[in-house]
């Protein structure tokens, strides 16, 4: 397993890392007979591994049960690897991990997984990639979503704000008469794909913030602009979510009465 943050994973990286593994046997060439002496072919199975037993009419093949299958008997083992051919042993490897891996992906490590049993080459080894929760960006496939606080008097107005993006910050322009919830696209902003080479989007999905500790004087304010905003008929003109809310209750209730 391999931990990587999400820069590291959208990047790329050679990292080194540390893995326990089989490998043959130094003392006797990975054969598992004690330096000197050679493994002995199984007088049972003859070399084959495998004995035909009788059984009425049938011959039936087995693992030979003196030699495992191995077709071969080592009666003097290498103290070094207990007449495995194998020992246990860490090393260091040095992973290339490609841009644009995600949790999930494999990489493969040709040739560097363990030594095969007395002798035979070792296999592939494969890395699985595990990329860590980001603070700020969350990744499906190529996209990242990010969140972006707004204030409400910028939402109402539009304007430019500044968003995150892996590579910095970038300016984005807000359309007036935001709502929270609404999100933008910023193409090409993603991460760029490990197998097909296409970037994906940043969508930043705007949070209207309302104002904390608010000063006498900016109350002030706030009071004049709900007073300037009106009441009854004239709500619908500045906030028609609210007009068509309350206008959906009276109904409810009109429906409930009659
Ligand atoms: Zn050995
Ligand atoms: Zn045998």
């Amino acid at each position: 397993n391999l931990e990587l943050s999400l820069e590291e994973a959208v990047k790329g990286k050679s990292v080194e890392i540390r893995v326990p593994t089989l490998v043959g046997c130094e003392v006797c060439d990975g054969s598992g007979a004690k330096k000197g002496s050679k493994p002995t072919t199984c007088p049972t199975c003859h070399g084959q591994g495998q004995v035909q037993m009788r059984q009425g009419f049938f011959a039936v093949q087995q693992t030979c049960p003196t030699c495992s299958g191995k077709g071969q008997i080592i009666s003097d083992p290498c103290k070094a690897c207990h007449g495995e051919g194998r020992v246990q042993k860490t090393k260091t490897l040095s992973v290339k991990v490609p841009a644009g891996v995600d949790t999930g992906d494999r990489i493969r490590l040709t040739g560097e997984g363990e030594a095969g049993e007395t002798g035979a080459p070792p296999g592939d080894l494969y890395v699985q990639v595990h990329v860590r929760d980001h603070k700020i960006f969350t990744r499906e496939g190529n996209n990242l979503y990010c969140e972006v606080p707004l204030s409400f008097t910028r939402a109402a107005l539009g304007g430019e704000i500044e968003v995150p993006t892996l590579e910095g910050k970038v300016k984005l322009k807000v359309t007036a008469e935001t709502q929270t919830g609404k999100m933008f696209r910023l193409r090409g902003k993603g991460v760029k794909s490990v197998r097909s080479g296409s970037v994906g989007d940043l969508i930043c999905k705007v949070v209207i913030e309302t104002p904390v500790n608010l000063s006498s004087r900016q109350k002030e304010l706030l009071n004049e602009l709900e007073e300037s905003m009106g009441t009854g008929k004239d709500v619908a003109k500045n906030r028609p979510k609210e007009s068509g809310f309350f206008d959906g209750v009276k109904k409810f209730f009109d429906d409930l009465t009659h």
